[in-house]
Parts: structure tokens; C-alpha cells; sequence
């Protein structure tokens, strides 16, 4: 049968994604069971989307009741469910209201909207440029590709959208040297994900925080990778004793349902009135009763917390192998979003932890990147490290 899914699969999707021949069909807490049988210890978990396990009881049921009630209404008319998960995320933030959508390249694209949008309704004209960093990465869309900075997510896609510079990451006196007059936005993530899981020096987003008060520029920090609790805290700008003025989710927001999520500042989301930017399904009530319910379980249950000892842990156990192997290079992270840079291909060690029945993912080619559900136990990252230890 795995067999024939796979060839199927092959046969009639576009060719986007390579896979290993394995087949999932069910998950329970950091385990997942492929159609053979045969278990693996997930410290992927979708992406840092399942933050708190797969087929967790609390949020199916959530899921269950919801889906009993009403599916969706179009954002025509008011709901209950994305009204009370909007006001969980102010409550918690730095935010004042929220915009839903249903992936993370749609929050992007629409906190630029939103950074353009704002100096025009203000009357100002010729600010428009945003400034993102290299190895950045903001989504698939043309609108987020083009202020993504990585050539390879461009290739055969030009011309791009016009108005996106880049600088290097934690380099405070490039950006600085790249503002002026025309620019309405600088665009970060707090810790870059798919760049390599690079962290900026503490002072960095500070710094950038202050220029672009200074100068009138909006900041927008891209959290959907590093937020709901993946960092050690809900958001990973609170690690770093500043605030955005526009911050966008999605991720993990929904423990793997589809929703995206744009928050801001009253001031700055008063741009958006009646008719300016809009979502079909965003924030449609199945799925934003499901999200509120991972963000109670996630804060009330203790998990996030408990994820930022077990994140602690695995750090150090993670730089212990870097001090025995000389193929390990650097670790790299905070909370559960880990990473060990190697001075080797990281593709043969990926697929030997499979055989094993680890899934760990590698970026950049020699990077493993590490971001299991916030409710991996010590016990499952000990078997993980011994076997690291013997194959490196
Ligand atoms: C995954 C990711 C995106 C894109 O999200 P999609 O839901 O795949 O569109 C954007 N920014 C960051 C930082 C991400 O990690």
C-alpha cells in the first residue's frame, strides 16, 4: 500500500517537495507512525507547528465542538471564536488588534500592505521601500518572495516586486546606512529560521528599535517561526526588552490548522478601514476555536515553560557533542528552536536518523535544525543525542 501511495503521490502532485518513501497516518504527542508500522521521535513537528504534540485531546475536542456548531461564516459577520482569539493575542501582546489570515506568507503580505498603507493614509508620499535582511525568509508569494533574501526562492520568478533592500542580519550599521526618506518599514525576524536559526546579538533588535522610532520607520518582526512559546516565551521579541510596531504569526498559532495572523499598534492598524485588505476564511471559527484553545493549554498547562527547561537541556546536551565531535561546529538557538552547524553535508546524517526513527530536518545544507513539540521528553532527546553521538 506505502508503496502505491508514494507512486501515486509522484504521479499527480507537482514535484515541489522531496520526500524519503514513508507514509504517516498517525501521530501521539512526539510520535509519529508511518503505514508500516514503525515509529519516529519528531523533533521537526511540522515545521515548529505542532507545539503541542500531534492529535492532542484538548484542542480535537475543541476542534470537534466547534466543528458541530458552525464552519464558517466569511468575515460578512462577527463570530465569537476568532473575536475571543483575537482578544487573547492583545491581551498578551504588545499588539492592539489583529488581522486573520490563514498562512504566514499572507500575514506578510499583509504587514506590507499595512506598512504602505499607513504613509499614505498619513499623506505621506514616497515611503515605500522595506528593508529585510539576507538569508531572510518571509514566505512563497510574490509579495513575500521578493522581500525574501535568498535568491534561490527567486529563481524564474522575475521581474520581483520593486522597493525591497536587503542587509546583512545583526549588522546594525548597514541598516542603519540603508534608511532614508524612503523607506516605511524594516522587516526581521527576531531569530532567522530557515536562514540557519541565527540569533541576533542581545542589543541588536534594541538598536534597531530605537533607529526606527528615531527616523519614523515601522518595524515589523516576521514571529512565525519563533512565536508561541518555540523560543522559551509566546513571543521572541520579549527576549530581546523591545517591541514591534507590526508583528505576524502563523506557524504554530493553530498547532497545524492553517491561520495566519497580523498584529499592530492601533495607530498603525487604523490604516487598515472598511475594505482595505480582507480574507475569506481568515479567522474562520473552527479554526480560530482551536487556536485559542493550543494558547490555553500552551500557557495555562505549563507547557511553554516546561518547553524552555527541556529547550535548556537539550542546548546543553547539543554542546556537549560539539565539543566531542570536530564535525559539529557551532549550536545555535533559544527554547526549542536549536540548531548544529556542521562542516559536512548535513543530508546523510538527516536520513540516518530516519532508518533510526528520528526526523530531524537540515537547512542551508549543513545546518540540523532542531524544533520538536514543546512536550518532548528528556528521555526522548537523550536517545536522539546518543545516537547523533555515534553517527557523527
Ligand atoms: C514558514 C515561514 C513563513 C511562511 O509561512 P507559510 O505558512 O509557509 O506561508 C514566513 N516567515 C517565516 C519566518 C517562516 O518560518
Amino acid at each position: 500500500m506505502t508503496a502505491e501511495i508514494i507512486k501515486k503521490a509522484d504521479a499527480v502532485m507537482a514535484a515541489t517537495y522531496t520526500r524519503p518513501p514513508i507514509v504517516f497516518e498517525k501521530g501521539e504527542g512526539s510520535t509519529l507512525r508511518d503505514t508500516q508500522g514503525k515509529s519516529y521521535t519528531d523533533f521537526i513537528a511540522g515545521i515548529a507547528v505542532c507545539n503541542l504534540g500531534h492529535a492532542h485531546p484538548g484542542i480535537t475536542k475543541a476542534l470537534a465542538e466547534q466543528a458541530g456548531k458552525l464552519f464558517h461564516t466569511s468575515n460578512l459577520y462577527y463570530t465569537l471564536p476568532q473575536t475571543e482569539l483575537a482578544d487573547w493575542l492583545v491581551r498578551h501582546s504588545f499588539a492592539d488588534r489583529v488581522f486573520f489570515c490563514n498562512s504566514g506568507a499572507e500575514a506578510n503580505e499583509a504587514a506590507i500592505k499595512l506598512a504602505r498603507r499607513y504613509f499614505y493614509e498619513k499623506g505621506i508620499n514616497g515611503r515605500y521601500r522595506i528593508i529585510t535582511a539576507l538569508k531572510s525568509f518571509h514566505g512563497r508569494t510574490m509579495g513575500t518572495l521578493s522581500a525574501t533574501g535568498q535568491d534561490k526562492i527567486k529563481t524564474g520568478f522575475s521581474p520581483v516586486l520593486e522597493g525591497f533592500s536587503f542587509v546583512p542580519f545583526n549588522d546594525f550599521a548597514a541598516l542603519e546606512k540603508e534608511t532614508d526618506e524612503s523607506v516605511a518599514a524594516v522587516l526581521l525576524e527576531p531569530i532567522q529560521g530557515e536562514g540557519g536559526v541565527i540569533c541576533p546579538d542581545p542589543d541588536y533588535l534594541q538598536k534597531v528599535r530605537g533607529l526606527c522610532s528615531e527616523k519614523g520607520i515601522l518595524l515589523i518582526l516576521d514571529e512565525i517561526q519563533t512565536g508561541i512559546g518555540r523560543t522559551g516565551k509566546l513571543f521572541a521579541y520579549e527576549h530581546f526588552g523591545m517591541e514591534p510596531d507590526i508583528m505576524t504569526l502563523a506557524k504554530a498559532l493553530g498547532n497545524g490548522l492553517p491561520i495566519g495572523a497580523m498584529l499592530a499598534k492601533e495607530e498603525v492598524m487604523s490604516a487598515f478601514g472598511p475594505g482595505a485588505h480582507a480574507s475569506t476564511f481568515g479567522g474562520t471559527p473552527v479554526i480560530t476555536a482551536a487556536a485559542l484553545e493550543t494558547l490555553r493549554i500552551l500557557t495555562e498547562e505549563g507547557v511553554m515553560e516546561k518547553g524552555a527547561e527541556t529547550g535548556a537541556y537539550f542546548r546543553e546536551k547539543l554542546t556537549e557533542l560539539k565539543e566531542k565531535h570536530d564535525s559539529a561546529v557551532e549550536i545555535r538557538g533559544k527554547g526549542l528552536l536549536l540548531a548544529m552547524e556542521l562542516n559536512t553535508e548535513g543530508a546523510p546524517l538527516v536520513q540516518k536518523c530516519l532508518e533510526k526513527g528520528f526526523l530531524i530536518n537540515c537547512i542551508q545544507g549543513n545546518v540540523l535544525r532542531f524544533a520538536p513539540p514543546l512536550i518532548i521528553k528528556k528521555e526522548e532527546i537523550d536517545a536522539l543525542i546518543a545516537f547523533l553521538d555515534e553517527i557523527l
